[in-house]
């Protein structure tokens, strides 16, 4: 009791004791220069800042977005999908070579929705993108796990604000190609790249037409030795199946490439579809505007951290969930029911603040 208040006394000074590991906590001046002067250690620290549902670190993670928020914004931001197997990070492996060749620098952020439900992750393990990882215009992180999809969003979101500080200059963040992830990943990048299996079928990899929509460009990955020939008859029928969709509202008409991870062929042609995207848009004006409605999902989603993050607050409210809960399951009250009674009761404690 006594440690506690101690701490919760000296919580907004710099330079306090993180209770797990008894090593001095960064100011928010020492996070911001070290991103600044691209140190890849404090960069991953302010990640982890950032994905922290700690009121003292939420503080403190705020304090620096805000510091550096006029440094980021540089980059073009690319989004990734595509089912496990389709080739995601041999692929981005690949692009992160031929990017990193032109002394660009790369940053490569992950989503991943198994994480959270299952504590299992189909994206994050460690061997994934060894080589690129090595390299020293790279940097690669994997997805936080334990937080709720909003609260990744939200972290993802500030987490690429710090890449891009850092002088990252090419930015991507990488989903599974399925649930929600993708609405997700394409409410905050530039550009929207899907990878297809040739041959699979589309229910086989899990894509539903909504994700077609959202795509900028379809590659169809491991176009290579025996698979060439599936690879451009897929290629093919994806372009017809574009045809058949509405215009975009950036006016972009979306391509359809092969490319193999293994032989390269196809990845310099990924990379120039991007960049002619970008000139396009940046010409038209969709680019900026597209980002500016961007930056208004930013608000809901940072809002409803905000509110989850006040919730736990109070340690009251966690408890009362769980009861709630359990009165559910014995069918001794309904959803809505709890609902109402929890929100009275947060209601409740903030008056009594
Ligand atoms: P992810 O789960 O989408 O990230 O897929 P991976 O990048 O881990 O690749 C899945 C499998 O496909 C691995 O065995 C890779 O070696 C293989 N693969 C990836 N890219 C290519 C490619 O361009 N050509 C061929 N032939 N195989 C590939």
């Amino acid at each position: 009791m006594v440690n506690q208040d101690v701490s919760s006394k000296f919580r907004n000074l710099g330079h306090i004791l993180s209770k797990k590991t008894l090593k001095p906590r960064l100011t928010v001046n020492e996070y911001a220069s070290g991103i600044l002067n691209g140190d890849r250690i404090i960069l991953a620290k302010a990640i982890s800042l950032v994905e922290s549902n700690l009121q003292a670190d939420r503080e403190q993670a705020s304090q620096l977005i805000e510091e550096i928020i006029d440094k980021a914004g540089q980059a073009i931001r690319i989004g990734i999908t595509g089912v496990p197997g389709v080739g995601k990070s041999t692929f981005i492996e690949a692009l992160g070579k031929h990017v990193t060749n032109q002394k660009k620098k790369i940053a490569v952020l992950t989503i991943d929705p198994s994480s959270q439900l299952t504590r299992g992750s189909i994206l994050g393990d460690k061997t994934r993108m060894d080589e690129l990882s090595k390299n020293e215009l790279a940097f690669i992180r994997p997805s936080a796990s334990g937080i709720a999809l909003g609260g990744v969003s939200s972290s993802t979101r500030e987490a690429m604000i710090l890449c891009e500080a850092a002088g990252y200059e090419v930015i991507i963040i990488e989903t599974v190609g399925v649930g929600q992830s993708e609405v997700t990943v394409k409410g905050m990048v530039d550009f929207f790249l899907l990878l297809m299996l040739a041959g699979a079928g589309d229910e086989l990899q899990g894509i539903k037409k909504g994700i077609m929509e959202m795509a900028d460009a379809v590659v169809i990955t491991k176009a290579d030795g025996d698979n060439v020939k599936h690879a451009s008859e897929a290629q093919a029928d994806y372009q017809q199946a574009l045809h058949l969709l509405p215009p975009k509202a950036s006016g972009w008409k979306p391509q359809v490439l092969t490319c193999s991870s293994f032989t390269k062929k196809g990845v310099p042609e990924v990379w120039d579809a991007i960049l002619k995207f970008k000139h396009h848009t940046q010409a038209s004006g969709f680019f900026t505007e597209n980002r500016l409605n961007q930056q208004a999902i930013w608000l809901q989603e940072y809002f409803q951290r905000l509110l989850q993050v006040d919730f736990q607050r109070f340690a009251g409210l966690p408890v009362e969930m769980k009861y709630l809960q359990k009165m559910i399951i014995d069918k001794k009250m309904s959803v809505h029911e709890a609902g109402n009674k929890l929100l009275a009761s947060y209601h409740a404690a903030i008056k009594h603040l």
